[in-house]
């Protein structure tokens, strides 16, 4: 029997890294979840925990096409984060992006539900203000190989913004800063996977550029923390949240510190910087501290513990 509390909540992107970590916070809050993925860049094995258990389902579907269910809460995660598997398919990453957000926010609205959208620090762009706070708007290059990931994000927040005046729907946007953990894709690029892949392999650490581009790493558990508590503020809160991490470092100060965390012999080596690539990033997150009270609580050497050891398990196991 469902408690009044006990909420039916749809996570879109389910079986990616985020995802998962967000419906095993969801079931241990005690709701009933329903996992919808296209297993793009997503993995069974990233939930194969999950299945079986009387609250949770999964379903298999691509958010471009329509979808009819009864649900209260809507997190809409869908969509390849990396640059490497947003890039793969650029037109379907903005498709993604577009009509995975009007079909979820036209489900919301047909059944009154709330919904979250994950945005990104990427509708910043490479930005001119730092640290970056909700009211600058960002500076995009709209044609450029990011475009379909950025573009697409800044599209879908013009439809939760126009759904919610137009329609009065319940939304809510975080934008999300890099973030890391168990559950990462160990091929998709991102840095921090990459470099404690190479690192746990000896292999050399590529660094784009000179490596002295910043970002701020938020470790997972935290994000979801955060993302959830927005999702309970009043409905005439929608954000723009940011989200992440706001102690930022160097792609070089995060090689050395995975160097020595592993204990590797790898050397760093200079790759091409990738076009585009934001030179400096970190969050201004006052507004989430004081509306939520919420404060991101991992340091990154404790983070990087974790993940290292995720990375080495799955390494030992196949
Ligand atoms: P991920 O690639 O691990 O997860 C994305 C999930 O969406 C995957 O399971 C993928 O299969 C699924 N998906 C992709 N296209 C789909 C479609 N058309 N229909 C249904 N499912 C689809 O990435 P993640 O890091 O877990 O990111 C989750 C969300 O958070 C994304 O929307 C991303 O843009 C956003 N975000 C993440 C970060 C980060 O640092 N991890 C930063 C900013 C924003
Ligand atoms: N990067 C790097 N080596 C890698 C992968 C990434 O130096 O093997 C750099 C990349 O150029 C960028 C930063 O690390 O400056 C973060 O890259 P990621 O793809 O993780 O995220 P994003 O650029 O989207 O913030």
């Amino acid at each position: 029997m469902r408690t009044w509390t006990r909420k039916r909540v749809v996570v879109t992107g389910g079986a990616g890294f985020l995802g998962s970590h967000l419906c095993e916070r969801l079931l241990a809050e005690g709701h009933d979840v329903l996992c919808v993925d296209n297993l793009f860049s997503g993995n069974r094995d990233n939930i194969a925990h999950l299945e079986g258990r009387p609250h949770f389902e999964f379903m298999r579907h691509d958010v471009t096409f329509p979808l009819y269910l009864e649900v209260d809460e809507i997190y809409n995660l869908a969509c390849p984060a990396s640059p490497v598997h947003y890039q793969h398919d650029p037109v379907q990453t903005t498709k993604t992006n577009v009509h995975g957000a009007i079909n979820m926010l036209g489900l919301a609205k047909r059944v009154k539900a709330r919904i979250l959208q994950a945005s990104t620090s990427e509708v910043y762009g490479d930005p001119e203000q730092h640290p970056q706070r909700e009211d600058y708007w960002g500076h995009v290059n709209p044609i450029g190989l990011r475009a379909c990931y950025d573009e697409g994000k800044r599209c879908a927040e013009t439809l939760f913004f126009d759904y919610y005046r137009q329609h009065g729907l319940a939304v809510k946007v975080i934008r999300i800063f890099n973030t890391y953990g168990p559950r990462m894709h160990p091929n998709d690029g991102r840095v921090v996977s990459n470099f404690i892949v190479q690192a746990l392999n000896n292999e050399p650490i590529t660094i784009y550029g000179d490596g002295s581009q910043t970002r701020s790493f938020c470790y997972v558990d935290d994000l979801v923390t955060g993302m959830m508590a927005f999702m309970k503020t009043p409905d005439d809160c929608p954000g723009p949240m940011n989200l992440g991490n706001d102690h930022e470092f160097t792609i070089l100060q995060l090689a050395q510190k995975v160097i020595a965390l592993t204990g590797s012999s790898s050397q760093l080596v200079i790759k091409p910087l990738p076009s585009d690539d934001p030179k400096q990033r970190r969050p201004d997150i006052t507004y989430a501290r004081t509306l939520l009270g919420w404060e991101p609580k991992v340091q990154l050497d404790a983070g990087l513990v974790a993940t290292i050891d995720y990375f080495k398990k799955l390494f030992q196991t196949g």
